[in-house]
């Protein structure tokens, strides 16, 4: 089970080491070597185990969702611990810049105001 892709429904064979990943990141972690992209990515549905090409150099129709085989939709939003964690930070951080920005002009127009 992939740590990074927490509802992954495929598997992606890294075309430079041919071994089977749930994501670049699992390559990443596991090979000492960047990963190869290719214009035509083989994967295999976790649903039904077929391997299937799927072409990437053109766009995602809404059919190429699917795995060809089961129908499985393994093209979905990909839920990862990081991105969850970030989005908080993230958002956490906004706010606390906008109350700095929104303090910063108070005090500023304050000084101004002394200053006439
Ligand atoms: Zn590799
Ligand atoms: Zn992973
Ligand atoms: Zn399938």
């Amino acid at each position: 089970m992939c740590k990074h892709i927490l509802n992954a429904q495929v598997q992606i064979r890294a075309q430079c080491c041919k071994k089977w990943f749930d994501c670049p990141e699992c390559h990443a972690e596991n090979e000492d070597h960047e990963i190869l992209k290719s214009p035509e990515i083989i994967m295999a549905c976790k649903k039904c185990k077929k391997v299937f090409r799927k072409d990437v150099s053109t766009e995602f129709d809404e059919c190429d969702e699917y795995c060809p085989r089961c129908d499985n939709h393994y093209v979905i939003p990909a839920e990862t611990p990081e991105s969850k964690g970030k989005l908080v930070i993230e958002f956490e951080q906004e706010r606390g810049f906008e109350h700095k920005m929104f303090k910063d002009e108070r005090e500023r127009d304050r000084d101004n105001l002394t200053m006439q």
